[in-house]
Order: structure tokens, then sequence, then C-alpha cells
């Protein structure tokens, strides 16, 4: 018998990953002590989490600007009924489901809009960060943060019944690193040519594979590993492919080699955005002097709302309005979601009535 299974209560809780030979209690201890950076709680990001926390990552750092919505719950694994229903700020529900599952790791929930400023403070504190985003503008935001930071992170990318993951710039030798996402992909795909879950859909057993991969490289690195992959894998569960391309920096990589960080200094993203697929668009007011970081008091607000429509309140995090057909969800940095429409215009008016631009 397992040595393991000589281990009871709590105290037996990573007794299976103490007892695989490569990790052992030493690359056990390693996980305690790392953060973990998760930019995005979706399908990806919710898996990664779920992993992580229970194979005891002493602190995951969770990121999401999104709410919870019915048609998240056949792949994001940490939600329910209720989170749907309630529309919870998908930060808020990983972490609190992640809580019941261990309570021994730190878990910080940040509902936000990740950008320049926000991305570098992560790649600051964090000594990895997953990509959960989905999005290309922002990875390209998280590959400039960790390569300046010096902060390894994991691409990964899932539509239909294909996944992708790459390991990018980690330390595996002295003065030796993985590429990062510009040595192979220097600028992104243009908008409208790549295949997304909306228009392309996605299996959650690709999901699965994609973070399954993702999530053990994480733990390699956490753990100072020598066995972390330096391959770009890709596979087609439908088909049954399974590909791996081993690749090396581009010398002249305007990011790693070069130090041209353009996403981090480059422009934010406009004040509105069609939220992919959905008929939701998202608000983020400008400020005077370029900030888009307003401190709102949430109570206040819904105090003013209260003769409009139906008001739910959480003080610290959003306050929303129901106001059929539409739906305003508002954030304390002064970020919303309005529901409802796909016009950025009819978005922007509801804003300027009803916050204030
Ligand atoms: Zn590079």
């Amino acid at each position: 018998m397992a040595q393991a299974d000589f281990v009871a209560g709590r105290q037996g809780r990573y007794a299976r990953q103490r007892v695989f030979a490569p990790l052992g209690a030493e690359g056990q201890a390693r996980l305690q002590a790392g953060c973990v950076g998760i930019v995005g709680c979706g399908a990806l990001g919710t898996h990664l989490a779920d992993m992580l926390a229970r194979a005891g990552v002493g602190t995951l750092i969770l990121i999401d600007r999104d709410i919870v919505e019915w048609s998240n719950l056949q792949r994001q694994m940490l939600f329910d009924e209720a989170d749907a229903e309630t529309g919870t700020p998908k930060a808020l529900a990983a972490a609190n489901r992640l809580r019941a599952v261990n309570s021994e790791i730190s878990i910080i929930p940040r509902v936000l809009d990740l950008g320049p400023e926000e991305a570098q403070e992560l790649a600051e504190e964090a000594d990895l960060i997953l990509d959960g985003s989905d999005a290309f503008e922002t990875r390209y935001l998280i590959n400039d943060a960790c390569v300046a930071a010096g902060t390894p992170w994991i691409y990964s990318a899932v539509v239909g019944a294909e996944g992708m993951t790459l390991n990018c710039h980690v330390a595996i030798a002295e003065n030796v690193r993985t590429p990062c996402l510009r040595c192979i992909w220097p600028e992104p795909a243009p908008p409208g040519t790549a295949a997304t879950c909306d228009t392309a859909g996605v299996l959650n057993g690709a999901v699965s594979m994609v973070t399954g991969i993702a999530a053990t490289e994480a733990i390699k690195i956490l753990a100072g590993s020598d066995a972390v992959s330096r391959e770009l894998r890709s596979f087609n569960l439908w088909d049954g492919t399974f590909d791996a391309i081993t690749l090396g920096r581009d010398a002249d990589c305007p990011a790693c080699a070069h130090h041209q960080f353009d996403w981090l200094e480059g422009a934010s993203s406009q004040d509105a955005v069609r939220l992919c697929g959905r008929d939701t668009i998202q608000i983020r007011p400008e400020q005077p002097g370029g900030t888009r970081k307003r401190a709102l008091d949430l109570a206040a607000v819904a105090a003013r709302w209260q003769d409009l429509g139906e008001v739910q309140l959480a003080p610290a995090t959003f306050a929303r309005l129901r106001l059929a057909p539409y739906d305003l969800t508002l954030f304390a940095d002064g970020r919303a979601l309005i529901r409802g429409t796909d016009d950025p215009a009819i978005a922007r008016s509801l804003y300027a009535r009803y916050v204030g631009m």
C-alpha cells in the first residue's frame, strides 16, 4: 500500500502529490509558497483555478470583468445556476466556490478589466500568470507585462474541439528562457479572422484537455522542475490529432529582445466595446488626466436608482439596475456592463443618463 494511504484527515490533503516522485514534499512546499494570477474566469480560467486550488497553490489571484450567465454553465466549472440567476461577478463566484474547496489557501478575486496598470501590478506580484482570457489584446498585454517584469506565463486557447498551449518567457536554465508570445506571433491576427467560441462553439472536453496540460506545466514551473515544456502543443479532440513543435526565441523579437512593449505603452482600448457574442456592451468612461478609474460610492448610486427599476447592490463590488429591456451593472471603478443592446451609442447614452460620464 502506498505511503499516502496512511495519512489521515486534513494532513492527507496533498498526499497523492507528495508521493508523486517528481514533485515530492519539496515540490509541494513550493506550490504552497507560490502565487499565481489567473486572467479570465471563463472556461479556461475556472478549470485552471480549480486544479491549482486543489493542488495547494498558496495564493490565487482571480481576475475577471464579467458576470455569470446561463450559457457559461456548460463549461465554466466553478459556477452554478444560482450564480447565473443572480448574475454574480465571475471572479467572486469562482472565489466563493474555491474557498469551499480549499480554505487553507489565499484566494483574491478582482472584478476588473485588465488594463496596462493592472497587468503590470499582477506581473510584479505573481510568480506565474495563466491566460484564461480568450482575447488577443489581453494576451499581448499579459505578454508585455510579464516580459517587462521577468515573470513567466502560460498561453492557452480553445475553440471547437481544438486547443493550444505554450509556456511563455519561462526561465529553463541560466539566461535561457522559452519564447514569448511575440517570438511566435509578432502581431495578433486581424479582428474577425480567427474562429471564436461564439462562431465555432466549444466542447468542454477540449477545455479540460488544454487546461490539464497548462495546469501541469504551471505545477512544474512553480516546483522548479527541469521537465518544463518548450513546445507549442495543439490538438483536435474530434479528429484525434495531437501536435507538438519545439520553438525557440526570436533574436529579433520586439518584446523579449528589444524591450518594446506596445501593449503596455499603447493607448488603452475604446471606451465602449461589445463583449464577445452577447447583447452586452462594456463602458469604461475616460476621466480627466487619461485614467479610466473612478472610485464610485455604489450605495449612493443605488439609492438614486431606487425609483427607476429593480436595484441590486453588493456595496463593495457592484450595483445593478434592471430597466427593461436593459440591465446595467456598474462596478466600483466606474466600469459598466449594459445588457440588452449591441449598440455602443445606446449603451453610452444609458450610462450617461443613469451613471453620468
Ligand atoms: Zn519574444
